[in-house]
């Protein structure tokens, strides 16, 4: 899995747990303690899912979002709300509001796992499964090979992770800060230009001869799989 989920939570005892063992899954995650923070950071983000707190200091997990189904690129995100016992009333209200699904604190990880893996497999299920396919292309997470029209493609570790990353949301644009931020997570030294490189390596190595071209360069956007 290598799916982003951002969190809103102003417990960070629970960021922390749910953080640490969604990582250990294969998701990139980041945070935010508030709502007000949270808004301006999904943005920047482009998380897969939401995971948002009923009860915050600022904003309540409603009208976050309300917030975030008025925009345009949020529209479909999914959201699991976290809600306290005893808002059963509220829970309602929150499917209401466009809220995919909602869990009960306190809950296990299993659980909240469970719950993630079937928002998403409805919503992207290539953050879930184990088969990329795209085009002719596949790419085995199990394995780590890749395959067109049946030929491997030898790829090198930052390679394979941009492809990886590429084939989670084929056709979306992807600028180079949103392509280092999920592909380098911890480097954040790493220039635009060794982005590139990394780039061109790659579409050498899945170009094969009389076979389409599969990445595409927009320009001053950055890019995208076709
Ligand atoms: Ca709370």
């Amino acid at each position: 899995m290598n799916g982003k989920i951002f969190i809103i939570e102003d417990e960070p005892s629970i960021i922390q747990l749910v953080q640490h063992n969604l990582e250990k899954n294969g998701f990139l995650v980041s945070s935010s303690l508030n709502g007000n923070d949270g808004l301006k950071e999904l943005k920047k983000f482009q998380p897969d899912l939401l995971l948002l707190d009923w009860m915050l200091p600022d904003l309540s997990g409603i009208e976050i979002c309300k917030n975030i189904r008025k925009d345009k690129s949020f529209k479909n995100l999914p959201v699991i709300m976290l809600t306290a016992k005893g808002e059963e009333e509220d829970k309602i209200k929150g499917l209401d509001s466009g809220v995919d699904d909602y869990l009960t604190k306190p809950f296990s990880f299993n659980e909240l796992m469970a719950r993630i893996k079937a928002v998403l497999r409805r919503s992207n299920p290539n953050t879930v499964s184990d088969n990329l396919k795209f085009d002719d292309l596949m790419l085995d997470r199990i394995e780590k090979r890749v395959f067109r029209d049946g030929q491997e493609i030898k790829l090198g570790p930052t390679e394979f992770r941009l492809l990886e990353f590429f084939l989670t949301n084929p056709k979306r644009v992807y600028s180079r800060d949103q392509i280092l931020e999920s592909v380098w997570p911890n480097n954040v030294n790493v220039e635009s230009r060794t982005i590139d490189v990394h780039i061109r390596r790659l579409r050498q190595s899945v170009n094969l001869k009389n076979k389409k071209e599969l990445i595409r360069t927009v320009r001053s956007s950055g890019y995208s799989l076709i």
